[in-house]
């Protein structure tokens, strides 16, 4: 069984399976934990019990003492989506959870032995039907980790997306699996060092990188 610091975290899992390029660049950067996650976590960590949403506030204030029009915009449109909706109590928040067998390691946002089950949460819009693509590929890393840590033994998880007050139950299945696997094999390739190549089709449209990518992948040593 791989080390701790040898697992490789879902966040580079997930980054890795939209492009391995993307995780490569984003390795040269410092990153934040985005406002707009800041805002449903907080939402989130009060669903399934009654609420003060002026108390909420104040925690998304503690949280972001920077938080603008448009964090406050979201909170209420968060309140507004979710109130009146039944939500899953669940026992546990933020437990870390791994998997030997896979080598990868995360932080599951809820979970619940009794229940039995786990549930993450997204700061994205629910799409029309399911849960959307790279959400699946998250619920099937989790679910592998949740067993092996938790032993709490379950096909899936719930996925919480507190902007459009909807929870999805999502059961990965061997095509998500299969998505899975090569998506770790390509993240360990870039945690190793390796320079990925440009795939081929790439989501570049929808990536954050774009620009950096642009000219092509550089070594760390020439954007320093
Ligand atoms: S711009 Fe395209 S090729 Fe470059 S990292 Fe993003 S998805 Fe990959």
């Amino acid at each position: 069984m791989p080390a701790d610091q040898d697992l490789i975290g879902i966040a580079a899992v997930t980054a890795a399976h939209f492009c391995p390029l993307r995780l490569y660049l984003d390795r040269q950067e410092e990153h934040e934990e985005p406002p707009r996650y800041a805002v449903c976590k907080q939402v989130s960590y009060h669903l399934g019990a009654p609420f003060d949403p002026a108390a909420v506030w104040e925690e998304v204030l503690a949280v972001l003492p920077y938080a603008a029009e448009e964090e406050r915009a979201l909170f209420a449109q968060c309140m507004d989506a979710c109130k009146g909706k039944e939500w899953i109590a669940f026992s546990d928040s933020d437990v870390p959870v791994s998997s030997g067998r896979l080598g990868i390691r995360g932080t599951v946002d809820k979970a619940d032995p009794a229940l039995p089950g786990f549930a993450i949460t997204r700061s994205s819009e629910a799409p029309n039907a399911g849960v959307h693509a790279v959400d699946r590929l998250r619920i099937a890393c989790y679910t592998a980790c949740v067993r092996e840590t938790l032993g709490i033994d379950v096909p899936g998880g719930w996925v919480e997306y507190i902007p459009s007050g909807v929870l999805r139950f999502c059961t990965p299945g061997p095509r998500d699996r299969r998505a899975m696997l090569r998506a770790i094999a390509a993240a360990k390739e870039v945690e190793a060092g390796k320079i990925p190549k440009k795939p081929l089709n790439p989501p570049c449209t929808r990536c954050p990188q774009q620009e950096r990518c642009a000219p092509g992948p550089r070594r760390l040593s020439e954007l320093l």
